[in-house]
């Protein structure tokens, strides 16, 4: 038995969600939209003029911002700072949730916060913050700093930090400067200035370098800037969120670095991504020894991805798997967790091809293609281009389209006139693409799934399911087809599918169903409680696309478990409903006049969810509304996160795209769990297959 079930320990680990800790500088909402999902932007007033200056900038200053070397006009300027503005504002959200944007110790008094600066060099903050009151203590007036008889009192002061005359020398200098410069240790004269002077006043004085006098005007004069110090240039070096504009860091001296980074951020983003950099740098980003493994960022660092994509190229004999229709990525993570290597995801859906390449760092990103399969298998060579030259393949999948299939669909709806038939939606063809496929790229066993519909779509000769088994037949594959529930291989949900399983040359003795069900079937399927045990409870319209919860005493992001509006009568028909109740028991509770549907065609149009049992099937068609998914305990659907766990996916996979998007993305998945115990059971195949050939990659 292999260890493919759901973690329901992880599960069980996610507990409550941790409120995020008031702080000095906070990520403001002004009026910007940077989508997480959607990849759309809206910027508010004061990023619009951020953008239109940096757009002006990208194309002239290709010193400071040397990624936009290729940009050829303004157009091409606008989409790059849109593409960056957006993962900088995913970055300073998650870094947000993460570490709630702490006080580190700085003050709101211009001077306190600059003698606070100098303080803090090599010094450890507590401690910079207690000199910080017992010189406040022993000098209330900075002004009485610059008498010769204060010195001896300044280092006593001063001790516990190290680097006493360094310092002192430094602080006095400053207080003499301001004292020469306005009368008096005060920096309200400043207020008025623009940035340009307040820095370049700051940096005049003794000793104050360029981030001391950003964090001065960031924390102590409310201004909008970005102090880089060396932790926030390791991250950043190593996330590569900013690197499309200001290119490479790593090597550069630290002024340069300072200059490149200063304006490539928003200014609503700056305050809280320096203070959640800084804190990632030293609490997971360390210089040295970065602990990746541990670092909730991992998806959105280009570090780690490049680490998993060599790792995974140093791997060369693994078998192969060729995924078309592949959306989000499901039967990929399952093959990709018991070994395989994706040669090839094909699926025509932009979104759900983000959300694989997010999700799968492993399979080189021109290895996911987002193409319409039928076109790409008509082209001639060209199938076998995109996966290599010579390369073997052992599995091609196919999770075909259902939807021309299903009976949910418009096979049981003749009223809608316009609807499709079963002869003349294209998606029903796509069987013959398929075929094609398997001729152009013989692969050593071939996996289709789809809906058990799909049996009875066409007569006779025109059925579909037997056109698909003839046409492997006669491509040489002994062919079987079978029914499975996926909640008898340990999934928390009840999922009927039928599969087609097509290995090369005849082996008729090895049979898939009984295989599967004999080596991973299980007695008791996981039931819904423990698919969605440890997530935060919601009410309706509440929650977060976005959000951190502890697991075991430590903070996680967590995505998608956002439980969206319902209507006061949908609230009102859901608290009617015990789990296992559907519309009708709503209507005899006295629900009549909140009922929407004609309850002939939708007696199960409410349901609440049995939460000792398998979910029932999570469909695409959950993005319309979740009436019919209501979460056993709460009034409300259930939330992306929830269907996705209920699917098998681990919470750190992420869904692009809208809401919609994520829902069909997750409806529409092959669970990982299935993949993965199909993935076992051609392994075994392979194994047992008579006359077996040495596995190598290439022919
Ligand atoms: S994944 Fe590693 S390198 Fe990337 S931010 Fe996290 S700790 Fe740093």
């Amino acid at each position: 038995m292999i260890a493919c079930r759901l973690p329901s320990t992880l599960a069980r680990a996610w507990t409550e969600q941790i409120p995020l800790e008031p702080a000095v500088v906070r990520l403001e909402d002004d009026g910007d939209e940077f989508h997480l999902f959607h990849g759309r932007v809206r910027y508010g007033a004061s990023s619009r003029k951020w953008r239109a200056t940096l757009v002006r900038r990208l194309l002239t200053d290709h010193d400071s911002f040397p990624g936009a070397r290729e940009i050829t006009g303004p157009a091409d300027a606008r989409a790059l700072v849109d593409e960056v503005a957006t993962n900088a504002s995913i970055l300073a959200r998650a870094l947000d949730a993460l570490y709630g944007t702490p006080d580190l110790g700085n003050v709101t008094d211009p001077v306190s916060e600059l003698v606070y600066i100098v303080l803090c060099w090599r010094t450890r903050i507590p401690t910079g913050r207690t000199m910080l009151d017992d010189l406040r203590s022993a000098f209330p007036r900075w002004e009485d700093l610059v008498r010769p008889e204060a010195r001896q009192r300044l280092e006593e002061v001063l001790r516990p930090g190290g680097f006493l005359t360094n310092k002192s020398t430094t602080i006095v200098g400053i207080i003499a400067k301001l004292i020469a410069d306005f009368g008096a240790a005060d920096l309200s004269p400043l207020r008025g200035r623009s940035d340009e002077d307040v820095l370049a006043y700051l940096t005049s004085l003794p000793g104050l370098d360029l981030k001391g006098a950003q964090c001065v005007m960031l924390y102590a004069l409310g201004r909008r800037v970005f102090p880089v110090d060396a932790h926030t240039i390791t991250v950043l070096s190593r996330l590569g969120t900013l690197a499309p504009l200001v290119g490479e860091l790593v090597g550069l001296e630290h002024r340069v670095v300072q200059r490149r980074l200063k304006d490539a951020v928003a200014p609503r983003l700056r305050g809280p991504l320096h203070v959640n950099l800084v804190v990632h740098g030293r609490e997971v980003c360390k210089a040295t020894r970065p602990e990746c493994e541990r670092c909730e960022l991992r998806k959105l660092c280009a570090f780690w991805r490049a680490r998993q994509q060599e790792a995974a190229s140093e791997q060369p004999s693994k078998p192969v798997l060729v995924d078309l229709f592949a959306g989000a990525g499901g039967l990929s993570t399952g093959f990709l967790a018991q070994g395989y290597r994706v040669a090839l995801a094909v699926d025509s859906d932009r979104s759900a091809c983000r959300t694989l390449k997010l999700n799968h760092p492993e399979v080189p990103a021109d290895k996911i293609v987002c193409a319409d399969v039928d076109s790409l298998t008509r082209k001639r060579g060209e199938l076998r281009r995109l996966v290599g030259r010579g390369v073997r393949v052992d599995v091609l999948a196919a999770g075909l389209p259902c939807q021309g299939f299903s009976k949910v669909g418009y096979r049981t709806k003749p009223h809608i006139l316009s609807r499709p038939t079963l002869t003349n939606d294209p998606r029903n063809r796509l069987f013959k693409a398929l075929l094609r496929a398997v001729a152009q790229l013989t692969p050593e066993a071939v996996l289709v799934e789809n809906v058990p519909d799909m049996r009875s779509a066409g007569e006779g000769k025109t059925n579909i399911l037997r056109r698909l088994e003839r046409g492997l037949t006669d491509l040489g594959y002994s062919v079987q087809s079978f029914g499975l529930n996926a909640a008898r291989l340990g999934l928390p949900q009840v999922r009927h599918r039928l599969f087609v399983v097509a290995l090369r040359g005849s082996r008729t003795a090895l049979d898939a169903r009984e295989w599967l069900l004999q080596q991973h079937g299980v007695d008791q399927p996981l039931d819904l409680t423990s698919a969605i045990e440890g997530l935060p409870h919601l009410k309706a319209d509440e929650g977060a696309m976005l959000q951190a919860v502890e697991l075991a005493g430590k903070k996680r992001l967590l995505f998608h478990h956002e439980a969206r509006a319902h209507n006061p009568l949908d609230l009102k028909l859901f608290s009617l409903l015990r789990p296992g109740e559907n519309s009708l028991v709503a209507l005899e509770r006295g629900g009549k006049t909140l009922m929407r549907y004609s309850t002939d065609n939708f007696h199960d149009k409410y349901f609440r969810l049995k939460p000792g049992e398998p979910c029932r099937t999570i469909v695409s068609h959950l993005h319309k509304d979740a009436n019919g998914f209501i979460h056993p305990y709460e009034d409300r659907g259930i939330t992306a996160r929830e269907a996705a766990r209920v699917q098998g996916f681990l919470d750190d996979y992420i869904f692009l795209g809208s809401r919609c998007d994520q829902f069909i993305q997750i409806g529409n998945a092959v669970p990982p769990l299935v993949g993965r115990c199909f993935a076992a059971f051609f392994d075994h195949a392979r194994r047992t297959r008579p006359g077996k050939r040495q596995r190598g990659n290439h022919r």
